[in-house]
């Protein structure tokens, strides 16, 4: 049987030699939305919208098996491909989403230089690049993350607010006021970092909303 599949793939790579693969398991042939069918489902697709700190917010998965290993190896191995279909998938819901017509631009969560030089990337902008091939839409850069904070997943709730005094900073050149801005990361926890973001973007006249890919069922605020 396994050789049987591994003729079979051959043969479809003879007849298909660009079907791209899913950008989720790099196994099988991609679907129109990026990834394949086997993944597609289990994903568990399950848009919600929920009020984070009283600001509307929009995730796609809850953060749980698969979609936990997956954002794990977004982080920390190589994750362009993975980010890229997660950013694309988000991009496909939120252009669908009846109250999110009027978003003026995406603000990927910015991340600190040292851990940008560790990681290589940010997935909050790898996400926000590929939300743009299924949903243009202006991405600010402007925002900076001028503190090294610890990783939140390391601190308790307690702890969690504390240490995102003073994280982010603006550049001067962009202009927030009255336009609504899209809060894009990979994963919605306890909310912090999200409510730190909404706050600084309401201080310059913004009005903030959250996209992510996945949400954490237990969250408190
Ligand atoms: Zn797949």
């Amino acid at each position: 049987m396994k050789n049987l599949l591994k003729w079979w793939h051959a043969f479809d790579q003879l007849l298909f030699p660009n079907a791209p693969l899913c950008g989720l398991c790099a196994q099988n042939p991609s679907l129109a939305v990026g990834v394949c069918d086997v993944c597609l489902r289990s994903l568990s697709i399950d848009w919600k919208e929920s009020l984070v700190f009283g600001r509307p917010c929009f995730s796609l998965v809850a953060y749980q098996g698969y979609v936990r290993d997956l954002i794990h190896r977004m982080k920390f191995q190589s994750g362009y491909d993975t980010a890229g279909s997660f950013g694309f998938l988000l991009g496909l819901a939120a252009r669908e989403e009846p109250r999110l017509q009027h978003i003026d631009f995406l603000l990927p969560v910015p991340l600190h230089d040292n851990r940008l030089s560790k990681r290589g990337f940010n997935q909050a902008s790898i996400l926000a690049d590929n939300i743009n091939r299924a949903w243009k839409k202006p991405i600010c850069s402007h925002m900076l993350r001028v503190r090294d904070t610890k990783p939140q997943s390391e601190l308790s709730s307690g702890e969690r607010k504390d240490n995102l005094l003073g994280a982010f900073d603006m550049l001067p050149g962009f202009d927030f006021k009255g336009k609504t801005c899209l809060i894009v990361d990979d994963v919605i926890t306890s909310g912090h970092t999200f409510m730190v973001l909404a706050n600084l973007v309401e201080q310059y006249g913004g009005i903030p909303m959250g996209l992510f890919v996945a949400r954490t069922e237990a969250r408190k605020e």
